[in-house]
């Protein structure tokens, strides 16, 4: 069983004093099965250990076995997509703060973290750009035929609806603008009205008037036990004549029977993610180039997205054990 670390305190010198007992000196652990551009790798390094930490790497691991091992005395784990689950924590003793140098943390389960007392953060917002250019491509890329000789569609003049208008969804919707786009978004979570008008988007309030006006649908929800599998055949016929769905959340928001239904159903219909569904060979066979994937998950593959979420991860860490700040703790 693993030592159970606080994390929560009664009062403030308790905090203080837990904090002091491990500021400096402790072991962090990037484990990426996928590594980070090496100009970010050097980033982490140089904060973490410029802060008093030992950093160790495992990179490019292709069995957990690796994974298991690596993290037998690690403090602290820095991740990309790598699936952190119960037997990584139990492994793991020492383990206090594990950081997704990204936006969804489906990858950690956050509720056994929270069990064992292990602080789980994400990034947010890091590497939103690189995803938002990348669903302006693929809607450009799908009106034009996927690049193949045809005549296309332009993407100025149509509606462009925003599924979730958080940190990357919005930076959609202002590029869809920027574009000549007619843009609309829901997101029930938003509380505030005024990020809508500040954009000038038009906020809808159900989510079946957001797919029944959409040309363009930009998936931006996040895989959760709600949302999983909850676009569906209802939703995609419901779309105008000639819609694309442009997903680059997760493949599981989508319920793959009901895809290919509605597009079996629809001929006008195209479906393109970021990254292949299940099914994305019998997709690929039945639908042409009305259906597109790519072949490993690229939304925020570029440098600069793996910079900037790779600095933001070193730099929470540090600021976690030398002062507890938990501010993008995803599982209090
Ligand atoms: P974010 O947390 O900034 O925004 C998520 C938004 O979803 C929030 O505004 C929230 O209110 C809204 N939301 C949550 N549940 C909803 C629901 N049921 N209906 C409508 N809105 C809902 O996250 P983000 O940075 O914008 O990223 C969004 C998602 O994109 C992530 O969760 C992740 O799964 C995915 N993502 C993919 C890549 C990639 O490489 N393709 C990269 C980054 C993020």
């Amino acid at each position: 069983m693993a030592t159970i670390v606080p994390y929560t305190f009664e009062k403030k010198e308790e905090k203080a004093l837990y904090f002091t007992s491990f500021t400096k000196g402790m072991k962090v652990l990037i484990a990426t099965e996928k590594p980070f551009a090496a100009k970010a790798v050097q980033g982490i390094v140089d904060i973490l250990e410029g802060a008093g930490h030992r950093v160790v790497r495992l990179e490019k691991y292709t069995d957990k076995s690796q994974l298991l091992e690596a993290v037998a005395d690690v403090d602290a784990l820095i991740v990309r997509s790598d699936k952190i689950t119960a037997d990584v924590m139990a492994a793991a003793p020492n383990l206090k703060i594990v950081v997704r140098a990204g936006a969804g943390f489906d990858n950690v389960d956050c509720a056994e973290a929270k069990a064992r007392g292990i602080v789980v953060m994400n990034t947010p917002g890091q590497n939103s750009n690189a995803v938002a250019e990348l669903a302006v491509a693929m809607m450009i890329f799908m009106s034009r035929n996927c690049f193949t000789p045809g005549t296309g569609s332009e993407i100025k003049g149509k509606t462009l609806a925003i599924h979730a208008y958080g940190n990357v969804g919005r930076l959609v919707g202002l590029k869809g603008k920027a574009l000549g786009m007619t843009v609309v978004a829901y997101d029930p979570f938003v509380a505030d009205n005024s990020v809508f008008e500040a954009d000038g988007v038009e906020r809808v309030e159900s989510v079946e008037e957001l797919y029944r006006r959409a040309d363009f649908l930009s998936l931006h929800i996040p895989a959760t036990a709600q949302t999983k599998g909850s676009i569906g055949y209802d939703l995609l016929c419901s779309m105008p004549k000639g819609a694309t769905l442009v997903n680059t959340a997760r493949k599981e928001v989508i319920d793959e029977q009901g895809l290919k239904k509605a597009l079996s159903e629809r001929e006008d219909l195209k479906y393109v993610s970021d990254v292949a569904p299940d099914s994305g060979s019998e997709l690929s066979e039945l639908f042409g180039k009305r259906y597109f994937a790519t072949p490993k998950k690229m939304g925020a593959e570029t440098a600069e997205a793996n910079i900037n979420a790779g600095l933001a991860a070193a730099n929470q860490i540090v600021d976690y054990f030398a002062t507890g700040n938990t501010r993008f703790q995803v599982n209090k």
